[in-house]
């Protein structure tokens, strides 16, 4: 235990001032010399589901504060309930933690790892009269619990004796009992005014196999009888948790007494969760988007998982940097989901690899080009990023502009393409619109341009100005493409105050829209793999999905360049 020991901060408060309120109050524990002068923290998921960005909340809290001051963070599998884990979930949030650049080294634990000891302490708290086994259905105990402002009612099993209570509690470990049938309890305080110290469970019997101790075991301790236990287990010494918890920290305390000493026990504190608008982050909730398929899976880039997250193609560095600006307080907030989007978009500037794809494409044929004839032009990869480099991209006689960039009647401020109007094609040449074909249906097939051979924008004397540039392929060297553009996943802000609602109902229809015959620039074609950023010049940001192939591009929009969802709601 002696790699988490941190040097004590120098007696200057002056550097305290910059610290958030948990971090403040490990320093000031840190200054004190308490245990021992070691920080080790633990980020303890359940894996019965995958992390999501509130997790991301709690990890870059639990290992940062550790990073901060040198300590360590454990991570913790809090393998508690065998009917809902897996080591599928095991799996994932080891990458998630990895992806978002954390690493616990070899404090890898399981608190099933101590369902030894959890046991024996079980049995010793029983031989002290402290703990009780209680043959009534949960209906009946819950019937028992009273209310917040009145006292609970004790149970008629409360004062067996301590033989009756080890018989019963081994043979219920035993596998004797049914589900449902028996708990254990701790005998503590039916009149508390804190209702988890009215005689809280500490055990029930599960009779489904363990993903990791397979059928040893047929009794398996509750939250609260595990969870601070394992803390003191493992020598933890801040136990960092958000704030539902508050009520269960006095529990936390009394189960520490029974076997902490004067010169180590863990702390429990409490910071808010994160709730995003348009967003739910129930396990349970998301889990049932998985299971009944309104999703793609977990990693749906629509969800709010971290694996869904980084397939969309947000990044590690946004996520974090998001966590940053809304910081850590003790008080329940909403926040906007616009903030994680403008920290997206704010990152994805800086790395986004900057090229050129037409969505909606329509043909522009430049009559006065010749036939056969290729020129090369010279793309900026990144003019935000030093040393990004550049990209050559083929220019001939017919090129694919979005049909959204040209109207043939235009309105007074429309600067794109219209007839008799010029545009400058970016990179390349400015043209000027001479006719529209259209089909026997009024539909536009073509537009026909020319080109004034003098205004291409890399050759000398090009500064002509056009108040239009517009983004362009070559249709004669543009790929085919698919793109999948997400939109948020709930059309309610806040679904998890709308408690009348299924959450079901408030899914937002229009969340994921497929568009074929994108067209796109080979340099895209060629740079097409996993995990790459793309600027699609004025469209948004994109990356290639995990569906795509070389013979079937397939791109995720991140997002798109501005945030025009603010722009729709304020009209
Ligand atoms: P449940 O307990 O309902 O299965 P959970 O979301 O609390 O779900 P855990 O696996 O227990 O999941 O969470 C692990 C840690 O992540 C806990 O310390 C928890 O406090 C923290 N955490 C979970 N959700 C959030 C959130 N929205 N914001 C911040 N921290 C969170
Ligand atoms: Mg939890």
């Amino acid at each position: 235990m002696e790699e988490n020991k941190v040097a004590a901060p120098e007696a200057d408060n002056s550097e305290k001032k910059g610290l958030n309120f948990v971090e403040q109050i490990v320093w000031d524990d840190l200054k004190a010399g308490k245990n021992g002068g070691r920080l080790n923290t633990r980020f303890p998921p359940e894996p019965n589901g995958y992390l999501h960005i509130g997790h991301a909340k709690a990890i870059c809290m639990d290992f940062g504060v550790a990073e901060k001051f040198g300590g360590t963070c454990n991570l913790r599998f809090d393998d508690t309930n065998p009917v809902k884990e897996d080591v599928e979930y095991v799996d994932a949030i080891r990458d998630d933690i990895h992806w978002l650049g954390f690493d616990w080294g070899d404090r890898e634990y399981y608190a099933s790892d101590y369902f030894p000891k959890l046991y024996d302490l079980a049995i010793r708290l029983i031989k002290e009269g402290k703990a009780y086994v209680d043959d009534q259905t949960s209906e009946e105990i819950a019937a028992q619990k009273g209310t917040p402002t009145t006292p609970g009612t004790e149970s008629p099993y409360r004062n067996r004796s301590v033989e009756e209570n080890l018989d019963l509690f081994q043979r219920m470990n035993a596998g004797e009992f049914d589900e449902g049938s028996r708990v254990l309890r701790a005998k503590l305080d039916m009149a508390s005014d804190n209702m988890h110290f009215r005689d809280p469970i500490m055990y029930r019997i599960i009779k489904t196999p363990h993903h990791r101790t397979g059928t040893t075991w047929k009794v398996y301790p509750m939250y609260d009888f595990a969870h601070g236990q394992s803390d003191y287990f493992e020598g933890v010494t801040h136990s960092i948790c958000t704030l539902e918890f508050v009520p269960h920290r006095p529990l936390y305390d009394r189960f520490i007494d029974e076997i902490a000493d004067e010169t180590y026990r863990p702390r429990q504190i409490e910071f808010n969760r994160l709730n995003l608008t348009y967003t739910v982050m129930s396990k349970r909730k998301l889990l049932a988007l998985v299971k009944e398929g309104l999703v793609a899976g977990w990693d749906d880039p629509r969800m709010p998982t971290i694996c869904g997250l980084r397939r969309r193609g947000y990044t590690n560095t946004a996520v974090r940097n998001f966590i940053n600006t809304i910081g850590y307080t003790k008080y329940e907030a909403l926040n906007s989901v616009s903030l994680l989007e403008h920290a997206v978009r704010d990152d994805l500037n800086k790395i986004a690899t900057r090229a050129m794809a037409v969505i909606n494409p329509v043909k522009v044929v430049i009559t006065n080009y010749p036939e056969g004839k290729v020129e090369t032009v010279t793309m900026d990869n990144n003019p935000e990023q030093e040393g990004a480099g550049v990209h050559e991209m083929p220019f001939s006689r017919e090129v694919y502009i979005e049909r959204e960039d040209f109207m043939e009647n235009p309105p007074k401020k429309f600067f794109r393409l219209a007839p008799g109007n010029e545009v400058r094609l970016k990179g390349a040449y400015i043209v000027k619109c001479t006719d529209v074909i259209k089909d026997a249906d009024g539909n536009i097939t073509e537009i026909h341009c020319t080109y004034d051979p003098d205004s291409h924008s890399g050759a000398p004397g090009a500064a002509r100005k056009v108040k239009g540039t517009l983004h362009w392929v070559s249709a004669a060297h543009a790929i085919d493409a698919e793109v999948r553009l997400y939109d948020r996943l709930f059309n309610v802000e806040n679904p998890a105050a709308e408690t009348e609602r299924d959450f079901r109902d408030m899914l937002n229809p229009d969340s994921l829209k497929v568009v074929t015959g994108v067209k796109v620039e080979p340099f895209i074609a060629a740079n097409a793999k996993t995990g790459t950023k793309f600027q699609f010049q004025r469209i948004g940001y994109f990356t290639p999905d995990y569906d795509s192939t070389p013979d079937h591009l397939v791109f995720n929009r991140t997002i798109a360049l501005k945030d025009t969802w603010e722009k729709v709601k304020g009209k």
